[in-house]
């Protein structure tokens, strides 16, 4: 997803693009009340889509229909509980704008069930896909969060320089989400993330989001995704100061490291 953290499930491959354009969404009704108070702290807007959304963009076109206002109002709940887990200076720091709940989500006519487009900062959940996995929204939004700190999502030569010589990022390749970890290379999380940096990226901080000990403990075994691990954190603890240990060390697992 150079640049855009996309949808999961459906078409990892479609995590991949940056997209800029206008979305010719429709109306929209009250958030939850939680949530619209996260989203006046920070800054974001949170849109129920109530017509369909069209974004045309060169080389990609994305296109969604309304909500499903029951399944959006309990998506909301739930993205509260999610972002209610970093501090107010993380969301700042991704400098989200709007999040926008719709369904059938679609990229390039494929089925995806999130998206982040970096350049306008809008994060798209399709709320039929997204409520089994919620650990995408940190998925997406570490991929505004990497594009505030300057980094191209394919292109990090300092990333690239932690995995082994012989390893190189392969964005053509397709894994589906089922693909068994035991097929996962060293020095990563998860096959997708062997597409490009920002994907390896993304899956790593959401794997940590998720699961933090479980990393921690996978990386012990794995000489290069300790590396990695380490320069996320202080990437991260760089620009968020309370994002350190001892945030990490008290997160509660929500999403447990598959083995
Ligand atoms: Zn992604």
């Amino acid at each position: 997803m150079s640049g855009v953290g996309s949808g999961h499930d459906a078409r990892q491959l479609l995590r991949r693009i940056l997209v800029v354009g206008a979305v010719a969404a429709g109306g929209c009704s009250k958030p939850d009340p939680s949530l619209s108070a996260i989203a006046n702290a920070n800054s974001f807007e949170v849109e129920i889509a109530q017509a369909p959304i069209a974004v045309t963009a060169p080389g990609y076109h994305i296109s969604a229909e309304s909500a499903n206002p029951e399944r959006a109002r309990s998506v909301e709940r739930l993205l509260a509980q999610e972002l209610q887990r970093y501090p107010s200076t993380y969301l700042k720091a991704c400098a989200m704008r709007k999040i926008v709940m719709c369904s059938a989500l679609e990229l390039d006519g494929k089925s995806v069930s999130a998206l982040a487009e970096q350049q306008t900062h809008v994060i798209y959940l399709d709320v039929g896909l997204w409520q089994s996995r919620r650990d995408t929204i940190h998925h997406e939004l570490f991929h505004l969060f990497d594009y505030e700190l300057g980094r191209h999502s394919r292109l990090d030569v300092d990333w690239e320089l932690l995995n082994e010589d012989k390893f190189r990022y392969d964005n053509l390749r397709f894994f589906p989400r089922t693909t068994p970890r035991t097929e996962v290379p060293k020095g990563f999380i998860s096959m997708y993330a062997t597409t490009n940096p920002g994907e390896d990226k993304a899956e790593l901080f959401a794997g940590l989001l998720g699961d933090y000990a479980g990393v921690l403990n996978k990386a012990r075994a794995d000489d290069v995704l300790q590396r990695k691990l380490e320069t996320l954190l202080k990437r991260v603890r760089d620009r968020v100061a309370e994002m350190n240990t001892e945030y990490w060390e008290q997160l509660p697992i929500s999403a447990p490291l598959r083995r």
